[in-house]
């Protein structure tokens, strides 16, 4: 007999925001996670985004919170009780998202707060109150630096996709506000990978923790093909991507690149070929970033090419399709890129390119994944390189280029269009043929001046996807004492 949100004894108003959002049974990390979390328990999750995990941790935390429910006006009576920490601002912009609709008839606040963004509209949703604080660490700190948070009353942690947090040289930060809150506390830590690292901070912070786990659907998943294809030359990538995309009909996809300056190039290239193609790097303002992904989500934009630090934490729902355009200097974030892909169920491709020198890279990856991909050459010839750009039906014959005044309109500087999430059942393409068009999204992408300097050809730091000036960081390994994964 399969379990039900009801059976766990949820309270009415979230199984009833639960039944709003379509959710009809519990996922696999929901099922085991939701009563432990409910019992008090400390817990030690292993699972990605996309297997429902901030369901898994949300439901019962705001269960748990349902006796502080109160309609009072006043911010005292809504103190932080309840702390997320994730590693990025879109994961952390999710996060909310989701724990706001859960929480919608219960009476429960929550907030977020994340880096590279005014601190004063975070300012005054603190002094609103919120039960339930979303944050990226670094600004948590500012915040509790200048005193517009308190964490006295906080009685449950939850650290989200920690080990990426690890990678990004999170752990002092995370240190620090760890030593703010109360002790008695519940804790919770989600992890994909489960390091050396991830266990001594599992060991360090959790109490007698459960482990609750599900199967690792990436690096092993039967149902993500992966092809890596072999190309002439670096000049090739960009032909053989805008070929693929084409060739399998592709209708949602994200491109990842290695490099930022790589990944603005890339998405300008494929606008010149007649794609709807954008980038979303940890250059780019929060604004953009968002406005972006939401026109990926509605399927205005086909190819959102992405470096790592900005892809993580995405939550895009089935993703049909992701393209390597570099192989990834670290064999696991291929292992992270691919599992974008064929989500829930749904089966996914995963498209590689490589040159002759990128041999090492596969190797790796090959190792991590127990598997050979055997590369297989794709030509792209003369006249597959530079596609003649058709003009679309609905398209001025002559077009000018986004100037920032028209920057300055798009969707989410206007206030955000309302989020449309896409129905069931209702497939990627259709939704890409009805959608209203925003100019931003269909001009060649015009990169800032910063982004065409030497600092944007290197690899996306998180220091720069967070957007603040941060503090220097001392090595993972040597905080918690042990040999680390250099980075
Ligand atoms: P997450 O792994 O928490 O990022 O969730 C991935 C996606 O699955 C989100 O879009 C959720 O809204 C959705 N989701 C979570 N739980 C369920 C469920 N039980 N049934 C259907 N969709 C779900």
């Amino acid at each position: 007999m399969s379990t039900t949100f009801a059976s766990f004894g949820l309270a009415e108003p979230i199984l009833r925001a639960v039944d709003e959002l379509g959710y009809r049974e519990p996922t696999p990390i929901q099922a085991q996670a939701i009563p432990i979390v409910m019992q008090g328990r400390d817990v030690m999750g292993a699972a990605q985004t996309g297997t429902g995990k901030t369901a898994g941790f949300a439901l019962p935390i705001l269960q748990r919170l349902m006796p502080h429910a109160n309609a009072s006006a006043s911010p005292a009576r809504h103190p932080v009780r309840a702390l997320i920490l994730a590693p990025t601002r879109e994961l952390a912009d999710q996060i909310h998202e989701n724990v706001r609709e859960y929480a919608k008839h219960t009476g429960l606040r929550s907030a977020v707060v994340f880096g590279g963004v005014d601190i004063r509209p975070q300012v005054a949703a603190l002094r609103h109150g919120c039960e339930v604080l979303i944050a990226t660490p670094g600004r948590l700190l500012d915040h509790m630096g200048q005193k517009t948070v308190s964490l006295a009353q906080a009685e449950i942690l939850v650290l989200d996709e920690a080990d990426r947090m690890l990678d990004m040289g999170f752990l002092p930060d995370i240190q620090r506000i760890i030593h703010a809150l109360p002790e008695r506390r519940q804790n919770l830590m989600f992890s994909a990978t489960f390091s050396g690292e991830i266990r001594k901070l599992a060991e360090a912070f959790l109490n007698d923790p459960v482990l609750v786990e599900v199967a690792r659907r990436n690096a092993t998943a039967d149902n993500v093909e992966q092809i890596v294809y072999r190309v002439a030359d670096l000049e090739s990538k960009r032909a053989a991507v805008a070929k693929l995309v084409r060739e399998r009909q592709l209708s949602q996809v994200i491109v990842f690149t290695n490099t930022k300056i790589g990944a603005g190039r890339l998405a300008r290239q494929l606008e010149r070929d007649g794609l709807n193609a954008a980038a979303i790097h940890g250059d780019k303002t929060q604004q953009e970033r968002l406005a972006t992904l939401e026109a990926f989500k509605k399927g205005e934009i086909v190819v959102l090419v992405a470096t790592d630090v900005a892809a993580r934490g995405l939550d895009i729902v089935e993703l049909p399709a992701v393209i390597n355009y570099d192989l990834p200097y670290s064999a696991e974030d291929y292992v992270h890129r691919i599992g974008r892909t064929g989500r829930a169920g749904a089966s996914g491709l995963a498209l590689s390119l490589m040159v002759d020198n990128d041999e090492r890279l596969l190797v790796e990856i090959e190792k991590l994944i127990k598997r050979k991909l055997p590369p297989e050459r794709l030509d792209v010839g003369p006249a597959q390189e530079r596609p003649r750009r058709e003009r679309r039906d609905d398209e001025p014959a002559a077009r000018g280029r986004a100037s920032s005044s028209r920057r300055g309109d798009s969707a989410a500087e206007r206030g955000g269009s309302p989020r449309r999430r896409r129905p069931e059942g209702e497939p990627a393409a259709s939704r890409a043929a009805g959608y209203s068009r925003d100019p931003f999204f269909f001009e060649p992408y015009e990169p800032r001046p910063a982004e065409e300097g030497a600092a944007a050809a290197a690899p996306e730091t998180p220091e720069r996807a967070q957007g603040s000036a941060r503090r220097p960081r001392r090595p993972v390994a040597a905080l918690l004492g042990g040999g680390g994964r250099k980075s």
